[in-house]
């Protein structure tokens, strides 16, 4: 592609090509320029995605070169990661859609690219909106009123039919949709029904996701990612991948064995929580056995070992990261998370006995039943923590938002006072922490998406983007 000339294009330009110059690939792409993969997200958050990849490499077996995209506010032209071509030149958008607030970053790509947001407005000339990805699972009334095509569930199970209707799509795009119309799992605008729709987890035994490059600016900083388990046991009572993701399943060690002895790089272990994972002794074995060092995305406190410990050590990870979720007891026991005092502060002693100085902690505030003795319980449960020697300890914050496809779906939203009468007092009475809280802004945004209507979304698209925005 040749270089842009306008200023603004060559810095949108050459920002992309830093992240793909960045990219250590195992499997080269050529692209056709003609079927976008856009994470609507930064680099740096696409890029710890596994599905980002993962997405790519399914359609690459079967013959459709599909071109990875990121997104950034200021971006216009938004350039391909392979082969730096604008959006505006592809004929197919496929959208992962993995967080709510991501809703407006699509809205803004398809303003920018003067595709009506809404999918009943679009023409015949348009790009085809397939979108994907997690969101899908529990609050399709999000992407309803936004795709032609929604492709629910997990896509291994039905590629090898979304690729060939693709391919249909790309040379007759009605002949493309009523193909799609056809397939279950897929919605269409004219073929607006759930009934077809298969959400239990894919079996990933036999064929293990695994990244295909590596980068510096991934959350997962030069890791190939690895999935080893998709959904999780358990059903913490806030959380969606407890309820919607089952039955779950896993990568036996075997499998992982398999990809691991001829891995030099470093591993992100995707997961729910590898705590979970059933043959843990086993993978930790293998992983010591052929000296790869990893990093976990989530572990529980219960299930913490002290060669779990030494192995993240050993590479590189000097926090400690568990969720307890619940500020005491009481709230950990309504809520389903199924952790007590003792696992914690076990897990806290495995930690201190390999050397962890730096600890952060995962909160949930906002529950029905909270009152000021569960916020004296944690004062009295962060001072032990410190006892015990840690020297660095953060804790970030969010206010509960009650999702759809969890049981408090239908409770309200912390108001906004209260969470800053909450904020007030932790700073106050609990020193020597650093905190994040989430903003209050953003968490009423990502309820607000929770609870519209597909008819309200559709409303609320109409309303904040006028027409003129669209032509
Ligand atoms: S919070 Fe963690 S352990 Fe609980 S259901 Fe969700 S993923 Fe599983």
């Amino acid at each position: 592609m040749r270089r842009p000339r306008r200023a603004q294009d060559f810095k949108e330009f050459s920002y992309v090509k830093k992240f793909s110059d960045s990219e250590i690939r195992f499997k080269e792409f050529k692209g056709n320029q003609e079927v976008a993969l856009i994470f609507p997200n930064n680099y740096r958050v696409a890029s710890a995605s596994l599905a980002w990849s993962w997405v790519q490499q399914l359609f690459l077996e079967k013959n459709i070169p599909v071109e990875r995209f990121f997104y950034e506010k200021w971006f216009s032209k938004f350039y391909s990661i392979e082969s730096f071509t604008p959006l505006d030149q592809f004929k197919v958008l496929m959208f992962t859609f993995h967080f709510e607030l991501d809703f407006e970053n699509i809205i803004d790509i398809l303003l920018k690219l003067g595709i009506p947001p809404v999918a009943e407005l679009r023409e015949n000339h348009h790009p085809i909106v397939i979108i994907g990805g997690p969101i899908t699972f529990f609050n399709i009334e999000l992407v309803k009123p936004i795709a032609d095509v929604i492709v629910a569930g997990d896509l291994e199970y039905n590629i090898e039919d979304i690729s060939e209707g693709i391919r249909i799509l790309l040379k007759d795009k009605e002949e493309g949709l009523r193909y799609f119309e056809e397939l279950s799992n897929v919605i269409t605008l004219r073929k607006n029904t759930l009934e077809k729709i298969n959400l239990k987890n894919y079996d990933i035994s036999q064929k293990i996701p695994v990244s295909h490059f590596i980068t510096p600016f991934s959350e997962f900083k030069n890791k190939r990612l690895i999935e080893i388990g998709r959904g999780c046991i358990r059903r913490c009572a806030f959380c969606v991948m407890g309820h919607t993701k089952k039955p779950v399943k896993f990568v036996p060690p075997q499998v992982i064995e398999n990809f691991v002895k001829n891995e030099k790089n470093s591993l992100g272990i995707i997961s729910a929580t590898i705590t979970d994972y059933p043959w843990l002794d086993q993978l930790l074995e293998i992983l010591e056995k052929y000296a790869v060092s990893f990093s976990v995305s989530s572990m529980r406190a219960d299930g913490i070992t002290d060669k779990l410990l030494k192995l993240l050590k050993k590479g590189g990870q000097n926090t400690f990261t568990i969720a307890p979720e619940g500020v005491s007891q009481k709230i950990r026991d309504e809520i389903n998370k199924d952790i007590t005092g003792d696992d914690l502060f076990k897990a806290l002693e495995l930690g201190r006995n390999n050397g962890f100085k730096n600890i952060k902690f995962y909160y949930i505030v906002g529950f029905e039943n909270e009152d000021l003795n569960d916020y004296e319980e944690l004062k009295i449960f962060i001072d032990k923590v410190k006892e015990l020697g840690y020297t660095n300890i953060s804790m970030s914050v969010n206010p509960l938002i009650p999702k759809k496809g969890t049981p408090f779906f239908g409770k309200k939203l912390i108001e906004e006072k209260q969470y800053n009468n909450i904020i007030k007092w932790m700073r106050t009475n609990i020193k020597g922490v650093k905190f994040h809280f989430e903003s209050y802004k953003y968490s009423k945004k990502q309820y607000l998406y929770n609870i519209l209507s597909e008819e309200e979304v559709k409303e609320a698209v109409l309303k904040t983007y006028s027409k003129k925005d669209i032509d």
